[in-house]
């Protein structure tokens, strides 16, 4: 069930609304319905959502019956059917409420300015010498066909089930993280309302086809690659709708925005994920998915030799072959030095230093430091300075051994092998918990799939290890050594803080937790109101994106980074810095950085 908006604005007088509201709500238990109800006294306007099972045909029929109720009780309390909107789909009832008069001057305006009835057909009024029909209440709705999509598709596809279509991702405001897909392309279609309605619509598509209803999940379509490589072949002259839902799903960042920020949590990655996966089990996958999804596998590999590895990434010929031959463009140089350099001086991990550590009761004054991809072997210095801020403010950093974090496998829709590192990662994160150490990590929109993505995926044997972001570990654990801390001259003006998208979103008071770390060493730090930076990951080094990941990153982050000078940039996300690196040219520092610059050694 799901709170309809079809019994909603109604505005009476308000002397009139008690009494109103009395006999509305009989009206409703007498149909044994659970409702919201909400408004404005003063202007007697009440908004009700009843909730109603649109898949049953027993329930829809109530909204017809429901709303000729709510129509004779309004006229019974002298009021309208319409305080403010929602007029569309009750256009029926116009006639009778506006009166023959007013009514048919308002059919004239139309007339006027839309003499064949294109815009907004069949709501509110048509053109007055036209036959055109108004929109009925018994028009066919979504509920028609979601009812023939069957329940495990639907369990399967839950968020995308769940869009109640109330369209508050149609954001248009270019400094809010809303759907930077939809605002760089102006498609609805990839909003993530746009996408819920084309996996629902695939959905209902493949339950018309012969396909199991077990578990869509569960390999049914797997294929051999000459399979794949035939039906890839013939995918332009085919008519199978896969193709137009993949295209809408290959446009999304996986910024997870919509997860965070939608009202009811439609979360676009997790079906794009599993869309993909059972699309490239009849299709032939790009190498640049390989290449993405073994990220994590070979990048430890690549970092023994950087040197040798940047040197032939940076030759023009491997640029204008990954570029032609895989679709990968501006591809990330390693660190050098290493991060294994860079923290050769610190305490080495090793199972019996931690025990040791806790049996001496000294797990408070440890941290251990969970590595990622990204930053591990393409921003090193990051993680270095995060350990040496950790030994300024008294905690001995120890550098836990890498382990695959998943993300780039689930992004492309490799959930098999997304499941195994996930199930691996935790294994070993639950192993290092029991010390009961705390653990950080660097990259808060990484960390964040511990939480989420790996929740969903394991249930249970996800247990229960907990991996803190940056500014979590400065609140909680090294708050009063910060406040001791003895510090160097503060910058003379506010810092700009621009933080990854996937992070302020799923971390609502993460930018405010930054300021008071810094306000706590006297140092001011602006909110910057930015977007998506259009890098996300991986998606703005694949040449099919670069031109949207461009445009997304000149829709705010382009104007916004400009009003701060270069020192006074900080930006939390890898990805955001890697884009504001290749687009400006002068790559910020992490805040971390910064506080670590500040810091005096103790
Ligand atoms: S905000 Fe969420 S529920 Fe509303 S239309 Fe968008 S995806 Fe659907
Ligand atoms: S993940 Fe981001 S780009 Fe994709 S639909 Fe959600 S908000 Fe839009």
């Amino acid at each position: 069930k799901k709170p309809i908006a079809f019994a909603e604005d109604t505005a009476v007088p308000p002397e009139n609304l008690a009494d109103f509201i009395m006999e509305f709500r009989e009206l409703l238990d007498e149909h044994k319905l659970d409702y919201g109800m909400f408004g404005h006294v003063d202007a007697g306007v009440l908004h009700v959502r009843p909730a109603l099972d649109m898949n049953d045909p027993q329930q829809e029929v109530l909204l017809k019956k429901i709303s000729d109720q709510v129509v004779a009780l309004v006229a019974k309390y002298g009021g309208l059917m319409w305080g403010e909107h929602g007029k569309g789909y009750r256009s029926e009832y116009a006639p009778a409420f506006f009166g023959d008069e007013l009514y048919a001057e308002l059919r004239k305006i139309k007339a006027v300015f839309d003499p064949h009835n294109k815009m907004n057909p069949g709501k509110i009024c048509t053109p007055i010498d036209s036959n055109a029909q108004l929109v009925q209440v018994t028009d066919t709705k979504r509920g028609t066909y979601d009812r023939t999509i069957p329940v495990v598709f639907k369990e399967e596809f839950a968020p995308a089930m769940s869009c109640n279509g109330n369209g508050l991702c149609f954001n248009y405001d270019t400094t809010s993280p809303m759907c930077p897909s939809s605002k760089i392309t102006g498609d609805r279609r990839h909003s993530p309302k746009g996408r819920a309605g084309m996996i629902r619509e695939w959905l209902r598509l493949l339950a018309q086809q012969d396909v199991k209803v077990d578990a869509l999940n569960a390999q049914q379509f797997k294929s051999s690659w000459w399979s794949r490589m035939v039906n890839t072949n013939s995918a332009k002259s085919s008519t199978d709708f896969s193709h137009e839902v993949f295209e809408v799903m290959d446009e999304c960042l996986a910024c997870k925005s919509c997860s965070a920020q939608c009202p009811v949590g439609v979360d676009v990655p997790d079906f794009r994920a599993k869309f993909l996966s059972i699309y490239y089990q009849r299709y032939s996958r790009p190498v640049k998915d390989y290449l993405v999804a073994n990220i994590e596998q070979m990048a430890p590999l690549l970092a023994k030799m950087p040197r040798m590895v940047n040197f032939f990434t940076n030759l023009g010929l491997s640029k204008v072959l990954l570029k032609e031959s895989i679709g990968y463009v501006d591809t990330p140089l390693l660190s050098t030095p290493t991060l294994a350099n860079l923290s050769a001086g610190y305490t080495p991990f090793s199972l019996e230093t931690l025990r040791q550590i806790q049996t001496q009761n000294n797990a408070n004054k440890t941290v251990l430091v969970v590595q990622d991809p990204f930053t591990s072997f393409y921003d090193a210095q990051v993680v270095a300075d995060f350990m040496a801020l950790a030994k300024k403010l008294g905690s001995d950093p120890i550098l836990l051994p890498f382990n695959p974090n998943g993300k780039p496998q689930h992004v492309k829709g490799f959930l098999d092998k997304f499941a195994r590192t996930a199930q691996s990662t935790a294994d070993f994160l639950n192993e290092i918990a029991k010390f009961d150490i705390p653990m950080v990590g660097v990259d808060a929109s990484l960390l964040l799939v511990y939480r989420d993505e790996y929740t969903k995926t394991l249930g249970e044997k996800r247990g229960d290890f907990s991996v803190l972001a940056v500014h979590e570990w400065l609140s909680q654990m090294a708050s009063e050594a910060l406040s001791n801390a003895q510090v160097t001259t503060p910058p003379a003006t506010a810092l700009g803080l621009f933080t990854h998208c996937t992070e302020k979103t799923a971390l609502p008071v993460s930018e405010r937790q930054w300021q008071q770390v810094f306000a706590k060493l006297d140092v001011a730090v602006d909110i910057v109101s930015v977007g998506c930076c259009g890098m996300a990951g991986t998606y703005g080094h694949e040449a099919s994106h670069l031109a949207n990941s461009i445009g997304i990153f000149e829709l705010s982050w382009e104007q916004a980074i400009a009003k701060y000078p270069v020192e006074a940039r900080i930006v939390t996300g890898y990805s955001c810095r890697s884009q504001v690196d290749r687009l400006v040219g002068a790559k910020p520092k992490h805040p971390l950085q910064v506080l670590n610059q500040l810091l005096l050694q103790k």
